[in-house]
């Protein structure tokens, strides 16, 4: 694993431990000598990873698309920023450059993030790590979510298993590396086509 996707609120949350958490983030990235691959804004958690990877001497590269430019302010110390024509085009290109993802809290901007490289993973289109940073059990709920979608058969086990669960940033990095994908087809129930 040579690079890391962080995707994370434009807010900073309610409690400093949601930017102290991107913050160290950031700085375990740059530590091991990984890239962070972001979405290239200065505000809240974003700007917060993106500072402290750049403070531990790591490279970082923004993606963001132009209609975003002025709202979530394009980052202007990053070691490289590319602006996109489009959305869509920002997570393809944060898809192609990272190696493996992680979600720290965030909005729904955020989920559906992380949400994308999960289902991709799923059908077998990567074989990349997805993770979400359980600062403060933000993600409890989400986790619990998605063990019900296990129970009520509309998700597999080893899908599910795929979710990278931890509260450190050096645990995520460490489970992230380590990761090998599952080689389940996604469909549970599907007729013979
Ligand atoms: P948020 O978690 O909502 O604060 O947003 C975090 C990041 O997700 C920001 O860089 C947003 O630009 C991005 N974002 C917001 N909406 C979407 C969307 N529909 N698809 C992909 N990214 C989004």
């Amino acid at each position: 694993m040579r690079s890391v996707a962080v995707f994370c609120g434009t807010s900073p949350g309610a409690d400093p431990a949601y930017m102290a958490a991107a913050r160290a983030m950031g700085a375990a990235i740059a530590g091991r000598g990984l890239a962070l691959v972001y979405g290239g804004a200065k505000i809240g958690l974003m700007g917060a990873v993106a500072d402290a990877a750049l403070a531990a001497g790591g490279e970082v590269f923004g993606v963001l698309p132009v209609a975003l430019m002025d709202r979530e302010g394009a980052h202007e110390g990053l070691t490289k920023l590319e602006i996109t024509p489009s959305m869509h085009e920002r997570k393809a290109r944060i898809a192609e450059l990272a190696d493996g993802f992680v979600a720290l809290p965030g909005g729904v901007g955020t989920m559906e993030e992380i949400f994308e490289i999960w289902t991709w993973g799923q059908l077998g289109f990567h074989a990349k790590p997805a993770g979400f940073l359980n600062v403060l059990g933000y993600f409890d709920h989400l986790r619990a979510f998605v063990d019900h979608a296990v129970g009520e058969a509309f998700l597999k086990a080893p899908h599910r298993d795929m979710l990278v669960f931890k509260s450190e940033s050096g645990e995520m990095l460490d489970a992230l590396a380590a990761y090998k994908a599952p080689v389940t087809e996604k469909w549970i129930g599907r007729p013979e086509l």
